[in-house]
């Protein structure tokens, strides 16, 4: 059995590939210690949400992480909907949305307080750090498989020197499949942003039809792997010249990794006319005239893709009048 239902490839020996796929999530197995992991590597998706809204550096490098884990995450679950992965503090950032679709559509965005953040930096904060840049608040996971359905969300308190850090003290708190993670965002030279994420998880003992090896084989082969994940480097992360499986084969190759098929991910707004005109209908009339102008006209901008919508007087009349 494979996860996810992947085609399993055996990767025996270094692969030479004729271009460096990018914008993927590469799923993998360290089958002898019942290991599963995924690695994350964002090129000019990332680029393309990160540059768009013009964030100051350690703003864009936070939200960076943020997507790149959310990536992470959402492509460990099985789900038909948006994966989202929220932060909410009372720091520089107070906001940091980013959402995975089920079919690799993602999409993010910060909000921030310009002079919180500037105090942070004169200070020379580091730009992961969670309690400089976030400060006290929530990190939170949301699953919506879209209406009539459950919705599932998970949260924990802001309580870790990184992202990752709090991820971590989510999956302890939650009891959930022990996961560990390592994030890495940077702008190259170019001005152009990249990002990476490695995750590895322990598949439940009940995945398997028959559980090899003993359990004290299983947990030192989690300790060696988590010792090879930390091992792994910033650079090696983001780099655009070394291939998905070229890197995992680097870190895990004495340990059997096998890869699978990989998955790839864009940026893409789910945001259009017809649904901003449903949330104008939505809201009380005294709000929506809030939001018009001095013609009657009113303009929304989609805080995801900084998009705008303009509806002219006449057409919010009709919207009203709906
Ligand atoms: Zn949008």
């Amino acid at each position: 059995m494979s996860p996810g239902g992947f085609t399993s490839l055996r990767k025996e020996t270094a692969m030479t590939t004729p271009a460096i796929a990018d914008d993927l999530v590469q799923p993998f197995e360290i089958e002898p210690f019942h290991l599963r992991g995924r690695l994350v590597r964002l090129g000019p998706m990332l680029d393309s949400i990160v540059r768009r809204h013009d964030y100051p550096t350690p703003v864009a490098s936070m939200l960076g992480e943020a997507i790149a884990l959310a990536v992470a995450l959402a492509s460990a679950l099985k789900y038909e909907g948006v994966f989202t992965l929220q932060t909410k503090g009372d720091g520089a950032i107070r906001l940091l949305v980013a959402d995975v679709s089920s079919s690799g559509a993602v999409r993010g965005y910060a909000q921030y307080d310009a002079a919180k953040l500037a105090q942070a930096v004169a200070a020379g904060t580091d730009f992961n750090s969670v309690p400089r840049l976030l400060g006290a608040g929530y990190l939170a996971f949301t699953v919506d498989q879209g209406e009539d359905t459950e919705r599932y969300q998970g949260i924990v308190a802001l309580e870790g020197a990184t992202l990752s850090e709090c991820i971590h003290h989510y999956f302890r708190q939650s009891e959930q499949i022990a996961t560990v993670t390592k994030v890495a965002v940077r702008q190259g030279g170019d001005g152009r942003w990249r990002g990476g994420a490695l995750t590895v998880q322990r598949l439940p003992e009940e995945d398997r039809a028959e559980v090899t090896g003993s359990r004290e084989a299983r947990e030192d082969g989690w300790r060696r792997a988590l010792i090879l994940m930390a091992s792994s480097t910033s650079e090696e992360l983001t780099d655009a010249d070394l291939s998905p499986e070229a890197l995992l084969f680097r870190l895990f190759h004495e340990d059997g990794v096998r890869v699978f098929r990989t998955h790839g991910v864009r940026a893409e707004c789910r945001c259009s006319r017809e649904r901003i005109e449903r949330v104008l209908r939505s809201l009380p009339s005294a709000e929506r005239q809030d939001l018009g102008e001095a013609d009657g006209s009113v303009t929304v901008t989609c805080e995801f893709c900084n998009q705008s919508y303009r509806f002219e007087a006449d057409a919010v009349a009709a919207i009203a009048g709906a």
